[in-house]
């Protein structure tokens, strides 16, 4: 299984990153795009047709779902259009949040049926996709938000913290997993922390200790954040190895 980073910016796009976009594959099956912010399907047409993709959403935040209105457009009015549809997996809410966003009238939902086949995460129920399973458990960040544990078909997995403050549920869903893929939005500085929202590089580092994971990836560190402080951060209290993900990277799981 192979993750591909399209964008990693935390929050809104970035100068060099689109917002949060991860291409999965698995030779000869389906390519997934977990999350799909702004900027991430110009990064998408650098690898593959859009078209081929099934889409997986933690969230219903701009940052991690609005390009989906210019898939819409791809899909539907392409040179080639989409034959029939593909799989979109998200939160209550995701056909009416993409409705919204794709519709050209104000108040008024775009009926994305004819191209997405949306389902709904249910928390501890898991899916396959693309020769993958996902484990999507509810984790502490508003509005409802999926973390996602991703096994490849020879076992490798991938835990994807989604946005998240600091809970247990992350911690059960990165066990042990080969990369733990987390947001680490900000500095431990308490003036800039509410919680329940984010994690600071502290924290993800503090989790990724708990969980036992093999490697930690951070990921969604907002322009205004100070990379190598959060990694430095991570490192003071995680042993393993630790790096900040970069738009292109490519990461494989196992
Ligand atoms: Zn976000
Ligand atoms: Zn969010």
């Amino acid at each position: 299984m192979q993750l591909t980073v399209l964008g990693c910016s935390g929050s809104l796009g970035g100068p060099q990153s689109p917002a949060s976009g991860y291409l999965l594959s698995v030779p000869g099956e389906q390519p997934v795009v977990m999350d799909f912010g702004p900027g991430v399907l110009g990064a998408l047409q650098k690898y593959l047709d859009p078209n081929s993709v099934a889409v997986l959403l933690s969230h219903l935040h701009a940052d991690h779902c609005i390009d989906l209105a210019g898939l819409l457009v791809w899909r539907r009015y392409a040179p080639v259009p989409a034959v029939g549809k593909t799989a979109l997996f998200g939160p209550p809410g995701t056909a009416e949040r993409v409705g919204a966003a794709s519709s050209e009238y104000a108040g008024e939902l775009d009926d994305i049926s004819d191209t997405f086949d949306v389902d709904t995460w249910v928390d501890g129920t898991v899916v396959k996709v693309g020769g993958m399973t996902v484990l999507p458990r509810k984790v502490n960040h508003p509005p409802q938000t999926y973390g996602l544990r991703v096994t490849a078909p020879e076992g490798q997995t991938l835990a994807f913290s989604g946005d998240t403050g600091v809970c247990d549920e992350v911690v059960d869903l990165a066990r042990d997993a080969d990369v733990f893929l987390c947001e680490a939005s900000w500095t431990h500085d308490p003036a800039n922390r509410p919680p329940n929202l984010h994690l600071s590089g502290v924290e993800a580092g503090q989790m990724a200790k708990a969980a036992g994971v093999k490697q930690l990836a951070l990921t969604h560190i907002p322009p205004w954040t100070d990379t190598e402080a959060v990694v430095n951060e991570a490192r003071s209290q995680f042993d393993g190895p630790i790096f900040a993900v970069a738009p292109g990277q490519v990461i494989e799981i196992g």
